[in-house]
């Protein structure tokens, strides 16, 4: 059985010959085409959402998960500016003096405006339940489901490679007013082709699916953009979902050493990337 990750695959929607840089431990082929401004540290952005995501769904520290709540319960004009503060106080600044991290200016600045429009977020699915007298706890159960389960699916491959895909996405909310459970994804600046990077979370609404029975949306939280958040229904989801046996068959090719291997068609990803020399040797024409 082939086992690839849903961050392989989606190395592989990028481009095929990258995945085959990755599957040899190059790991420069993840900076390939990843968008972000470089100032975000997304990996403690992540690390932190995560652990809040956790906290607040029940799963995790209780004495936080309470004053997460009481943050939440606040009215709704102070409500985003609570949240950020007790983010900020019981997670990040504890976590940068455990761990000795220094950001530079230019980082520090990045974070904490991520985590605004992070905060800013949260608040807006669950504003409107909290401000009809819906009690916060309530309601936060609701919304707050799991942090970030391992989910995992199986595909079969036109010759028949049973090939394994796992992953975790980054949080799981619930849309009261729409009845519908949401796969969430941060990330940094939106890329040139957004529905290209949808296929990772569309990977993970088929996993949802499978484990649940239930269809998610999916909610993209850009953390660098003006306007932040873009939300996939359920039926566009759907659409996207049909594209990802094809990718399977691509990674599956390129993990099982097949040559020729296409590269991406972008001839701009081409020019940013460290393979650019070698690599049409390499995979063959
Ligand atoms: S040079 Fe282009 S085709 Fe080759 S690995 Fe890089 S992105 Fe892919």
């Amino acid at each position: 059985m082939l086992k690839l990750s849903v961050s392989a695959l989606h190395l592989c929607q990028h481009c095929p010959r990258l995945l085959g840089y990755f599957l040899e431990k190059n790991g420069k082929a993840w900076r390939i085409g990843h968008k972000g401004s470089g100032k975000l540290p997304g990996k403690y952005f992540h690390y932190i959402s995560r652990k809040v995501h956790s906290d607040i769904s029940g799963r995790g520290d209780q004495e936080k998960r309470q004053k997460l709540i009481n943050a939440f319960g606040k009215p709704s004009k102070t409500r985003s500016s609570f949240v950020l503060e007790t983010i900020k106080m019981e997670y990040f600044y504890p976590y940068l003096l455990d761990h000795g991290i220094k950001f530079g200016p230019d980082n520090a600045i990045a974070l904490g405006a991520a985590m605004k429009v992070w905060s800013n977020y949260l608040c807006e699915m669950v504003t409107p339940h909290i401000d009809i007298g819906e009690k916060p706890d309530v309601v936060i159960r609701m919304v707050f489901q799991d942090a970030s389960p391992m989910m995992k699916t199986e595909f079969i491959t036109i010759d028949g490679t049973k090939v394994l895909v796992r992953g975790s996405t980054d949080g799981i909310l619930f849309d009261i007013t729409e009845n519908t459970p949401i796969i969430v994804e941060y990330k940094g600046k939106m890329a040139s082709n957004p529905t290209q990077e949808l296929i990772q979370t569309a990977l993970y609404s088929k996993m949802f699916y499978q484990n649940t029975g239930l269809f998610p949306g999916v909610h993209v939280l850009y953390l660098e953009e003006e306007e932040p958040l873009i939300r996939y229904s359920v039926d566009q989801i759907k659409t996207i979902i049909k594209g990802v046996p094809q990718l399977v068959e691509r990674a599956k090719d390129v993990a099982s050493g097949k040559r020729p291997i296409l590269g991406t068609l972008d001839k701009n990803l081409c020019k940013q990337c460290f393979f650019f020399e070698q690599c049409e040797e390499k995979f063959g024409r």
